[in-house]
């Protein structure tokens, strides 16, 4: 089966963080959307189908863990990892309460993150796919089929 790239959004406030995850992130193929604040982030949900969002937990205004809020209200199938310091980790794990897939310890290792994108990618595919099963299921029951 041909893999399709995952449409990935990183988060940070830290230009050069977000310059350096992207540029790691298209070598390994995935389709790369940034954005530098919390505001930034909802505004590309908005136009972008996402499937994982890589997520700074301490920017200025709006925080990661608010910014989590709010994608898991408006699209609660995308899926979100956290990225955090060894100082933080009680937050991430409050986020992953909240809804988080997981969170990865900054600066992020390359073949910890390529793990866990994968890791939220599948998850996030499993769950299209049951809701596809499910619709199907429905659709054909107000049909009368069954
Ligand atoms: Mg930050």
């Amino acid at each position: 089966m041909i893999r399709i790239p995952a449409k990935v959004l990183i988060v940070d406030d830290e230009k050069d963080f977000v310059e350096m995850f992207s540029l790691r992130l298209t070598e390994t193929g995935e389709r790369v959307f940034t954005a530098n604040s919390g505001q930034k982030c909802l505004e590309k949900l908005a136009q972008e189908n996402i499937d994982v969002v890589v997520l700074d937990i301490k920017m200025p205004g709006m925080d990661g863990i608010e910014t989590l809020k709010e994608i898991k209200k408006r699209y609660p199938i995308v899926e979100v990892i956290l990225l955090t310091g060894h100082g933080a980790i009680e937050t991430a794990v409050d986020g992953m309460k909240l809804g988080a897939y997981d969170y990865l310890l900054k600066p992020a290792d390359s073949k910890e993150m390529a793990k866990k994108l994968e890791g939220a990618r599948k998850r996030k595919d499993e769950h299209e796919d049951r809701i596809r099963k499910a619709e199907q299921k429905a659709l054909l029951r107000r049909g009368g089929n069954i």
